[in-house]
């Protein structure tokens, strides 16, 4: 499987190295050819007011849409925004991947910001990761189809709906792989850092 990193803005490097280290192939996506080249991509975060300029400006709107119908599409923070249904911000043109309304900016400004350990859930394990969130945006609400897989003060952080998933943190910061492997190897049980696991059972 060969994955596409959105190389548009922001840090996208940190998610080929992810990627890498998962032993799957990354290439960089700079124009919308390049998907066709892809079987998954990853929105980096950034600063979504950019990325949708950027992504109007190279007509990647519309060919990522039509992409995520049939390849999983995996965002963090600015990538989250990018994907939702709905943002509170005008200066936004969402894609509509994720079925979630978000709020930019909402837990404050960087000085704010910071890495929490949060409880992710996966079948039947919970895993304890750490969770850097950076002008982080808030999920105010979600579709019914759509799987929270960990919250933070009671509101959703990281959601899955079909074969996409958004995070309002940056797990590649802190070298996590588990989302990028449940949507790029979703055959793997082994999971990266496996000492992280806790069984519920
Ligand atoms: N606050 C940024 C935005 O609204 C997101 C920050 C990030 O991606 N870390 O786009």
């Amino acid at each position: 499987m060969l994955i596409g990193v959105l190389e548009l803005q922001g840090d996208f490097e940190k998610h080929h190295q992810i990627m890498s280290e998962l032993g799957i192939e990354s290439i960089p996506i700079k124009t919308h050819h390049d998907l066709e080249k892809v079987e998954g991509c990853i929105i980096p975060g950034g600063e979504s007011t950019t990325l949708s300029i950027l992504m109007e400006r190279y007509q990647m709107i519309n060919p990522i849409k039509s992409f995520s119908k049939s390849f999983p599409v995996l965002g963090t923070c600015a990538g989250l925004i990018m994907m939702a249904t709905g943002v509170q911000d005008d200066r936004i043109t969402p894609l509509g991947i994720l079925n979630v309304q978000v709020n930019r900016n909402a837990y404050g400004r960087q000085i704010h910001s910071g890495t929490k350990t949060i409880q992710m859930h996966w079948k039947e394990s919970i895993f304890s990761i750490p969770a850097t969130m950076i002008r982080a945006p808030k999920i105010e609400s979600v579709g019914n189809n759509v799987t929270i897989l960990a919250d933070w003060e009671e509101s959703p952080i990281a959601v899955m709906d079909g074969h996409h998933i958004g995070m309002n943190f940056h797990p590649e910061l802190n070298n996590v792989s588990l989302f990028h492997q449940i949507l790029f190897q979703p055959k793997s049980q082994n999971y990266y850092k496996p000492n992280q696991e806790k069984n519920v059972s």
